[in-house]
């Protein structure tokens, strides 16, 4: 099934997204049981599927995207984390951070894992019946935070406000039973940048769902982003870095795709 969340005339809704293009509401918990009603929606907002819980993300997780960064395939997968507030709708502005200032920010398109059930020391063979579904995800990272100004840590330059689209459906597993066998690419402006696939991910996602929760507790509603492939913008000649006006998308073999402008933080208050 194909789960969207979404604002009509009378609020917030989940809803099923029928492959005709009809959306009937959804009654119901997306963690526990829902009920299709057959009440048919019109759809004025499409909204991120869900608020997550915690957003756990995986650096250098596909071997060529770490040779064009200059890394090596890690032993064990690195981890990091973004703020739920970075969350964005599809078709909602990716925003350039003016008052911390960034003038390199990138696109990363990422498979997005959505954890259904609670994770607590879960081995690799039962690792996919704990995943609700999965979605596309847009891993934007302000490079030269990422580099310099956070500490030798990541997040910083990965959690600014906007910097995690999620969308446009929560396809669940019965529609994905292999979630390391998907095209997945990321076009900018209409141009290909990166094109790939998610079997070549280092750590597949049991492997990733094993590791993390490994003396570790992953609520429902936890969202992995499973790294990128290569392709970035930082790694061409030039290197490309998102401007105002530009339109992202992430396209992921049976999901869709996830495409937001680019805009800039308007800073209120300051003036010359
Ligand atoms: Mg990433």
């Amino acid at each position: 099934m194909k789960i969207i969340r979404f604002l009509d005339a009378h609020g917030e809704h989940l809803g099923r997204q029928h492959d005709d293009g009809r959306v009937t509401i959804l009654e119901g918990d997306l963690f526990g049981p829902l009920r299709d009603t057959g009440h048919e929606a019109t759809v004025e907002k499409l909204l991120a599927p869900l608020e997550p819980r915690d957003i756990l993300c995986i650096g250098l997780n596909y071997r060529k995207h770490a040779e064009e960064g200059g890394r090596d395939a890690p032993d064990t997968p690195v981890l990091f984390l973004k703020n739920s507030g970075a969350v964005q709708n599809p078709g909602d502005p990716i925003v350039l951070p003016r008052v911390l200032a960034s003038d390199s920010v990138d696109y990363e398109c990422e498979l997005a894992v959505v954890i259904g059930r609670t994770c607590h020391n879960v081995k690799r063979a039962e690792a996919l019946s704990h995943v609700l579904g999965y979605t596309c995800g847009n891993d934007v990272s302000a490079r030269d935070w990422q580099r310099n100004g956070g500490g030798g840590q990541w997040c910083r330059g990965k959690t600014f406000a906007t910097f995690c689209p999620l969308g446009p459906a929560l396809v669940t597993t019965d529609e994905i039973p292999d979630p390391n066998a998907l095209t997945i690419r990321t076009l900018l402006n209409g141009e290909v940048m990166q094109d790939w696939t998610t079997s070549d991910m280092i750590f597949d996602v049991p492997t990733l769902i094993e590791f993390l929760s490994a003396s570790t507790v992953l609520r429902p509603g936890t969202v992995i982003l499973t790294g990128t492939p290569h392709g970035v913008g930082f790694a061409r000649t030039p290197p490309v870095f998102l401007t105002a006006g530009d339109s992202v998308t992430v396209e992921i073999e049976k999901i869709g795709s996830l495409t937001n402008p680019v805009i800039e933080e308007v800073v209120v208050g300051r003036s010359g």
